[in-house]
Parts: structure tokens; C-alpha cells; sequence
């Protein structure tokens, strides 16, 4: 994959992850909306109790309470599974559906209990109709589609009744209305744009966070962790071993005669066989081992909970597969080692690692292309 199409993958991923944020909001600002809308209605029909037809009302009420459970069984779904699969894919539309029916339901309701007689009714529907789509703002803001769209489901069957109407007082209701609805659509747009703005710049920092992170422990040419990273981890290690009473190995190798490759071979052919050596090092030990760059051809691996012995054997493996590699046109590679334990010494991090660099140098020492353990 080239880099181009990387980056572009790489903003996919942000797109995506800035969808599911924006979902995860739209969960979490609208729960209360279930309750209110239904208030809301429930409080309408007291208040007009006595100018409403009780059996249209009945019905919108019960209507309304469906639609209520049925948004409130989505929300109890959304509550008991599991945060991976709580995905744009799988619930924008069960979200999309259920409230386009409540909303629907709420505004073709409050139209058929407005008695057309009744202008004071009129009034107070409007004003209940009005404030149920302000809060749409305010709950489904992360998308704006729902939010435009739910106001106009509640908002616009008594509007447009009213704008229809041969009364100048209700037709100037009905137009106040549709002016003040430009106002909050207007700020609809901003309020979403903000806030996916703040969802992208905060997904961006957590990547740019974690790239840096990872260039500022990896050393570039093997993959490795680097010098650093390497002390940082096997400080852990240590003291995890030592709470654990479990013994910790120590393993340091240095290529042989590496500066003659690379004046045979030149510098570039020296750092093909260094990533190949990254490449064997990364390939051979367990997740739990703790391996790295130390700087040059020099490289280091920590052993947790393992014996000398089979330290002695993995460091000899090691050699084995070094030898077996073809880093044409470099020939003949080896490596020497030192192996060291925790086991039987009382010594700390820097006393172990002291210990694989001194049997390392009697490896070199002894003819190279070997493994000595420390005494
Ligand atoms: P010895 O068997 O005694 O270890 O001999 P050596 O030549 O390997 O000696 P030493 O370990 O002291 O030298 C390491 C050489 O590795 C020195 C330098 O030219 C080379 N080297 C260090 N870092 C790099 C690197 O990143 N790339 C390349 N190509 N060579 C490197
Ligand atoms: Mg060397
Ligand atoms: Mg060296």
C-alpha cells in the first residue's frame, strides 16, 4: 500500500470513529426525551382537559405511549450490548425509524385534538408544539437530519392547518412560527458543526498521541523497541519477576566483525542485515520477553520466568538462525551472546545486565560465533 492511500485509509478510520461518537451522543443527550415528549403531550391534554375531544385524545395518548416503549426498548437494547457492537451501521436506522414514528404520531396528534373552533386551544398547542421541537435541539443535536426532521414532524401539521386558515391571527401565529423555526435551523447547523468539529480534532490528537508515542520508543531501522523503551520496559519486567519470586534471563548479542560488512559491503547492505536481525529477534520470543535495539549491531532480550539453561538453548537457536540467514550479498553471518539469570544472585537490573555484557565479551573473547553464560 502506498502512502497516499494509507493516509486516506487512516482518515476513513476517523470518519468512522467520529460517526460512532457522534451516535454515542446522540444515546446519551436523548434518553430524557422518551420521558419529556410524553409529558409534554400528557400535560397538554390536562390543561385542556375540557376543550379537547377525551377520545381523540385517549387515542394519541395511547399511540404515544407505544411509540414511547418502543423507543425505550431501543435505549434498554442499546444499554445491554456490548460497546463494540454499538456501531452507526447497526443502530442510526433503528434510532432514524423509532423516532420518525414518535415524532409523527406527536405532531399528527396534537393536530387532531385542536379543535378548529377553539382559538385559545390553538394557542396552547402551538406553544406545546413549538417548545417540544426547541428541545429536539437540544437532544438530537449530534445529528442534524434528526433534529430537522423530528421538529418538522411535530411542528408542521398545526402550522400548516393554521396557515390555511381565514383568521388573520392564526395565520400570523402559523407564520411567527415558521420564522422562528429559520432561526433554530440555522443554529441546528452550527451546534452539529461544532460539535463533529470537536469529535474530529479529538480523534486526531489521539492519533497523532499514538503515532509519536510509538516513533519515540521504536527504533526506526529494526522495529524494535529502542534503547529506552527497552530500560523502560524491562524496569517493569524486574520488578514484576522479583514480586513474583520468578527468575529473569538476560540476553545480549553483538554481530560479529559487523564493521567489516559494512566496509565490504557498504553501509546500506549493513542495515539490510540489521532489519533482517530485528526481523529474527521479533520472530523468536514470546509476547511476555522484553526485546531491543541497545544501539548499533548490539541488541538485548529479557527472559521473564526462565531458566539459565533454556536461556543457554534459545541464545543458541538464536545463533542457529542467524547463520541460516541469506542477506545476499553479505555471507557467513554470526553473532555472539551472553546469557545471564537473576537465579541464585541478588542483584538489580543494571547488575543482570552487567552480567550478559560481561559473559558477551567473553564470548568475543573465547573466538566469537558462540554462547557464553555468565558464572
Ligand atoms: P566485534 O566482532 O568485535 O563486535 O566486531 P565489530 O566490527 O562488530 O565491532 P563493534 O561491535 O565494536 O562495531 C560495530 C560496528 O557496527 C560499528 C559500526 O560501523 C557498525 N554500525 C553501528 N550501527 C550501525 C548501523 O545502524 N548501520 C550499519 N550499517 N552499521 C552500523
Ligand atoms: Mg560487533
Ligand atoms: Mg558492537
Amino acid at each position: 500500500m502506498n502512502s497516499f492511500s494509507r493516509v486516506q485509509d487512516q482518515d476513513g478510520v476517523i470518519e468512522e470513529q467520529v460517526r460512532t461518537d457522534r451516535l454515542h451522543q446522540l444515546f446519551r443527550q436523548s434518553f430524557s426525551a422518551v420521558f419529556g415528549s410524553y409529558l409534554g403531550a400528557a400535560m397538554l391534554c390536562w390543561l385542556c382537559w375540557d376543550r379537547f375531544d377525551h377520545r381523540v385524545m385517549l387515542v394519541w395518548l395511547v399511540l404515544l405511549a407505544g411509540t414511547s416503549l418502543l423507543r425505550l426498548k431501543m435505549f434498554a437494547d442499546w444499554f445491554r450490548c456490548p460497546y463494540s457492537e454499538r456501531t452507526p451501521a447497526r443502530w442510526e436506522r433503528r434510532y432514524w425509524v423509532t423516532l420518525m414514528l414518535s415524532a409523527g404520531v406527536w405532531g399528527a396528534g396534537a393536530l387532531a385534538v385542536m379543535p378548529t373552533d377553539d382559538r385559545v386551544s390553538q394557542v396552547l398547542v402551538m406553544l406545546f408544539t413549538v417548545g417540544m421541537s426547541v428541545s429536539a435541539v437540544s437532544c438530537y443535536s449530534a445529528y442534524r437530519y434528526m433534529t430537522l426532521s423530528s421538529m418538522a414532524m411535530v411542528l408542521l401539521p398545526c402550522t400548516l392547518w393554521l396557515l390555511f386558515q381565514p383568521s388573520s391571527m392564526q395565520v400570523g401565529v402559523a407564520i411567527a412560527v415558521l420564522v422562528f423555526s429559520t432561526f433554530v435551523v440555522s443554529a441546528t447547523r452550527k451546534l452539529s458543526d461544532a460539535l463533529e468539529k470537536a469529535f474530529r480534532l479529538t480523534r486526531q490528537m489521539e492519533r497523532a498521541n499514538t503515532i509519536s508515542t510509538h516513533a519515540a520508543q521504536t527504533d526506526e531501522l529494526t522495529g524494535l523497541m529502542n534503547r529506552r523503551a527497552f530500560f523502560e520496559h524491562a524496569q517493569l519486567l524486574y520488578a514484576q519477576c522479583r514480586q513474583n519470586q520468578q527468575p529473569l534471563c538476560a540476553l545480549m548479542l553483538d554481530m560479529d566483525h559487523f564493521k567489516r560488512i559494512n566496509d565490504t559491503y557498504g553501509h546500506q547492505a549493513g542495515d539490510q542485515v540489521l532489519r533482517q536481525i530485528g526481523g529474527v529477534i521479533s520472530a523468536s520470543f514470546r509476547q511476555a520477553d522484553v526485546s531491543g535495539r541497545l544501539g548499533g549491531e548490539e541488541f538485548a532480550v529479557l527472559l521473564p520466568n526462565t531458566s539459565l539453561e533454556t536461556a543457554r538453548d534459545i541464545a543458541q537457536q538464536l545463533i542457529e538462525s542467524i547463520a541460516g540467514l541469506s542477506a545476499e550479498p553479505v555471507q557467513g553471518l554470526t553473532a555472539s551472546l551472553g546469557v545471564a539469570s537473576t537465579q541464585g544472585h541478588e542483584h538489580d537490573l543494571h547488575g543482570l545486565m552487567n552480567n550478559a555484557d560481561k559473559a558477551l565479551y567473553r564470548a568475543k573473547f573465547l573466538g566469537r560465533n558462540q554462547v557464553v553464560v555468565a558464572q
